[in-house]
């Protein structure tokens, strides 16, 4: 079996998603495939929900209003059947009802997870009720009903291998299953769902659970690309990747991918293909545990909002257990860690989430002095044994010379060194890496 996972623009628009029915009746092998919501919808939940906390229900009204009219239109020209249109009608007056009526209660935390539950609902039903108007079979495999979270946010791969079985096997003849990415239950069994591009990550524990063949993740790029396209002119599709360089690349933002979205098909030994739906003939990335002889720098990539905490303090010196007691507190308040170094009286370590940076603040400074620091960008460059090649770092440290380094992160493994900028260098940082590392290729 193996999983097709298509992104927002890959659902966006309707001559998308026939291009994705054409391309999942193409393959022989059974198929699980996962689809995002439309691209932007999920952008306007948000929206809808940040204006319902803020208590503003005529913009959260204003908001769903124009979202139904968009896929009122998508639906008129999605559809040509009569069935096809009234079934369509059905779906998105069921799901904007929904909406409608949240408008009336009061508004919390998990309602504002089933708000954004409401795109993949409604473009899994969408292409569903497609494939029904085009006479191609398949199943309806609702993710509530077999991807889950435990308390601490993580996947429950066990649990969720034992669902899938079960339902599969109850479908041995059909060969086609569409399921909804990013959604899933937690703990109290409230609808959730694994994070902004998440949909990646469930084709990947969907790839792990299954055993499948191949995790294809479908978007509007021909793969995994040597450096941010958004930023830099002329980056090219790297090939093949080991799962650790895609890992690295993904945590450290490469948003093609998300971050957590490599480990579950490693640990299974699932290969992931990055393909382009809008050029499906491209060779595009092809992910696996074997290791590439190519040397060099193979990838760069940014990750933006990092947060810098830097604890200074004498009485550190040397003390064993410091480092235990600094760490516990970022435990304490699930906040992990990116980057760290040490000075014989200082540490400085990176975070993402901001959430408790106050308490963890304040449980620091018991420690010495604490200094924070906003606004910055880790910079990751990825490439096989990069710490064994000679001159990979100084070619590295050449191209960043012109710009204040915050701090530098290289040895934690031997694919990567990282850096910490001001955010408001990274687009030069990334361009003046591009011009010296791979201008030869
Ligand atoms: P989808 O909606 O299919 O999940 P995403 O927008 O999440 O697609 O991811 C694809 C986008 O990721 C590309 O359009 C590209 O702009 C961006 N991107 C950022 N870094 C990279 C990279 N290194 N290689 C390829 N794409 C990248
Ligand atoms: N629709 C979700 C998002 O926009 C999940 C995904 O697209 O992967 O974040
Ligand atoms: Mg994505």
């Amino acid at each position: 079996m193996k999983v097709m996972k298509f992104g927002g623009t890959s659902v966006g628009r309707p001559e998308r998603m026939h291009q994705v029915k054409d391309l999942i009746t193409r393959s022989e092998d059974r198929t699980i495939v996962v689809l995002s919501a439309l691209s932007g919808t999920t952008n306007e939940l948000v929206k809808i929900g940040e204006a319902l906390a803020a208590g503003k229900k005529e913009d959260a009204k204003s908001i769903i209003d124009g979202l139904k009219q968009h896929y009122k239109a998508f639906c008129e020209e999605l559809f040509q059947s009569f069935n096809g249109k009234n079934r369509a009608s059905k779906i998105i007056e069921e799901h904007f009802e929904f909406l409608n009526i949240i408008l009336k209660i009061s508004f919390n935390e998990s309602i504002n997870k089933d708000i954004l539950a409401q795109g993949e609902l409604l473009s899994t039903k969408l292409f569903y009720s497609l494939l029904e108007e085009l006479g191609v079979k398949a199943v309806f495999l609702p993710a509530l009903e077999f991807m889950s979270i435990d308390e601490y946010h993580e996947p429950e791969l066990q649990k969720i291998r034992e669902k899938l079985e079960k339902v599969l096997s109850r479908y041995k003849e059909d060969t086609i299953f569409v399921t909804q990415g990013y959604i899933c239950k937690n703990h109290r069994n409230e609808v959730d769902n694994l994070k902004r591009g998440g949909s990646d990550y469930t084709a990947s524990l969907i790839g792990a659970a299954i055993s499948a063949s191949v995790v294809e993740i479908w978007t509007d790029i021909d793969g995994m690309h040597n450096n941010d396209p958004r930023i830099v002119e002329k980056t090219k599709p790297i090939a093949k990747l080991s799962f650790d360089e895609a890992a690295e690349l993904a945590y450290f933002g490469a948003k093609i991918l998300h971050p957590a979205s490599i480990w579950p098909a490693q640990l299974h030994n699932v290969p992931v293909k990055l393909l382009n739906t809008m050029d499906p003939d491209a060779d595009g990335t092809t992910i696996t545990s074997e290791v590439s002889e190519k040397g060099g720098v193979r990838a760069i990539a940014a990750k933006d909002g990092i947060t810098a905490i830097k604890i200074k303090s004498s009485r550190m010196l040397l003390a064993y257990g410091f480092l235990r007691k600094v760490f516990e507190i970022f435990e304490q308040y699930q906040t992990s860690i990116d980057m760290i170094t040490t000075s014989e009286v200082a540490i400085s370590l990176t975070i993402d989430d901001v959430t408790h940076l106050k308490v963890i603040n304040n449980e620091l400074e018991q420690f010495g002095m604490v200094e924070v620091d906003h606004n910055l960008s880790i910079i990751c460059i990825v490439g096989n044994s990069i710490m064994d090649q000679k001159g990979v770092l100084q070619q590295v440290m050449n191209c960043l010379e012109p710009y204040p380094l915050r701090m530098v992160s290289y040895g934690g493994s031997r694919h990567n060194v990282s850096v910490l900028v001001e955010a408001k260098f990274k687009a030069e940082v990334l361009k003046s890496l591009n011009a010296g590392l791979f201008s030869f290729d």
